[in-house]
């Protein structure tokens, strides 16, 4: 991922569609806590795991949280191309398969640990911290 134009071409792809879901939600996406938890175990829950999560969460609206959710996760990714980090795992620091990058713009995570994280996360607590696997 040295290729400046696809870069741009990134991140123009996360900004239009974080503006789209800014707009269909209506509000403040930074100031809303519960949304960025809910970001934070998004990846490493199923369907039916972000169905019950959203049943306790008490956020707004199950499209609200889903889209604020998802303006988090693109803005993750548009920090760490501001910061030089796209591209490489948040959890690992090495970098992710080009073809996992095309396929989802805002992947964070090397197949390796997030196969690592889904593992860990069906066998504990979502809330504490999961080790980044030994290679
Ligand atoms: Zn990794």
């Amino acid at each position: 991922m040295r290729n400046e134009e696809m870069l741009e071409a990134v991140r123009k792809r996360l900004s239009a569609r974080i503006e789209q879901l800014r707009e269909e939600v209506g509000s403040d996406v930074d100031s809303d806590q519960s949304a960025r938890e809910y970001v934070g175990r998004h990846d490493v829950l199923d369907a039916g795991e972000i169905a019950a999560e959203r049943e306790q969460s008490g956020l707004r609206g199950e499209l609200d949280a889903l889209h604020v959710g998802e303006a988090l996760y693109l803005e993750a990714a548009l920090h760490r191309l501001a910061v030089g980090s796209y591209g490489v795992c948040v959890d690992c620091h090495r970098e992710i398969d080009p073809a996992r990058l095309m396929a989802n713009p805002a992947v964070e995570r090397c197949q390796a640990c997030q196969e690592y994280r889904e593992k860990a996360a069906r066998h504990a607590a979502f809330d504490r911290p999961v080790a980044v696997p030994a290679r």
